[in-house]
């Protein structure tokens, strides 16, 4: 991935796309054929999620394995280190290597299946991301290009112990990039402003690390108002009233009239992020969901990401029968 942005010409914007892997076999047999269609969009990578606990090792491995050798798309592996026996990082590694994978998202992993919070494991080996980008780079040298993941929004609502805070988390961002980061990719949030202040205080560290390191923002493509609910609760990603208004003002259950809205609405802010940053940000990531229309939109829309190409679009409906992560 760092090579492939230092190829880019200077400001050049760029794209990714986050697939999860499917739980039945049609499922994954659709997403093959979605990401055979998504790849003409030419995103810069695409990341396969990772089960917390390494519920879908081989399925996220396969997955990055086809979209490594099979449709030429550089592929990033997300791996979490608790929860789980160490046998399963260092299994996901080799294939990881033997594959031609050459890009790992470092994450330290959500709580279990079944489990509200986060505890720390018994093990303590793997603690948090930082042990592992540190175990990665101790095996593999530089073989791997590691992402590690931020937080531009905090919240402290009560609901969780481990409320967010992006000045707390601070220090522990500063080590994980210090320990061997190559880029750093975020939480989903619809919160621009937020966006931009954390890019700033980065940028502005005294210690200078996050001076260059590129910065992608996350971000979900609103494809029903449902899902774009529950996905902003999940993630804690505030949700500022012009948003809501803009969508307030088309029918809720209308999901097609709803994704047009969201299409602008996340066009208005890859617009705002690639130029208030003065082009210090310019990749984007997308949390496709595994779906396709939204995002084709917003590449044909924008003036800042574009796509090469232009899909033919799949239906609303056909979408719907897509798998739920
Ligand atoms: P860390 O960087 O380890 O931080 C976790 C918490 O511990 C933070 O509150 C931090 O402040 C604190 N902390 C860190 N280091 C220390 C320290 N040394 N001492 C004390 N406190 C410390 N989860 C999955 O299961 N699968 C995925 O595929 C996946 N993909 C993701 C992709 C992105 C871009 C993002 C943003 C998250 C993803 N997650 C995924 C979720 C992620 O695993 C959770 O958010 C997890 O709770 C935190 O992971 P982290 O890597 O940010 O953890």
């Amino acid at each position: 991935i760092i090579e492939r942005i230092a190829a880019l010409k200077p400001d050049e914007p760029f794209y990714s796309f986050e697939f999860f892997p499917p739980k039945t076999d049609s499922g994954y047999q659709n997403l093959v054929a979605r990401l055979r269609r998504m790849a003409q969009l030419n995103p810069l990578f695409v990341n396969i999620t990772w089960g917390a606990g390494g519920s879908t090792v081989s399925k996220s491995l396969d997955l990055a394995t086809l979209c490594t050798s099979e449709l030429g798309l550089t592929a990033c592996l997300h791996l979490t280190c608790t929860n789980m026996e160490k046998k399963i990082i260092d299994e996901a590694l080799t294939k990881a290597k033997q594959n031609g994978i050459r890009n790992i998202l470092a994450l330290r992993g959500d709580p279990p299946r079944g489990e509200e919070y986060w505890t720390p494991p018994e093990s303590q080996e793997f603690m948090y991301a930082v042990d592992l980008v540190r175990y990665i780079r101790a095996e593999y040298g530089d073989y791997f290009c590691i992402g590690v993941a931020a937080y531009p929004e905090g919240y402290a609502d009560g609901s969780n112990p481990e409320a967010q805070d992006p000045q707390l988390d601070l220090p522990y961002l500063i080590e994980k990039t210090a320990a061997g980061a190559d880029f750093i990719m975020t939480q989903l949030f619809f919160d621009t402003d937020q966006f931009l202040a954390f890019e700033k205080m980065l940028r502005e560290h005294e210690s200078g690390i996050f001076k260059s390191i590129p910065i992608i923002p996350g971000l979900l493509p609103i494809n029903t108002f449902q899902s774009f609910i529950r996905t902003a609760k999940l993630s804690h990603a505030h949700l500022p009233d012009r948003i809501l208004e803009k969508l307030g003002a088309v029918p809720s259950t209308d999901d097609e009239q709803v994704k047009h809205v969201g299409v602008d609405i996340l066009v208005e802010m890859i617009d705002r992020i690639y130029n208030e940053t003065d082009h210090r940000v310019r990749g984007f990531h997308f949390y496709t969901l595994n779906l396709e229309r939204s995002v084709a939109l917003i590449l044909d829309k924008s003036d800042v990401v574009k796509s090469p190409v232009r899909l033919k679009l799949v239906s609303h409906e056909m979408e719907k029968t897509t798998e739920k992560p």
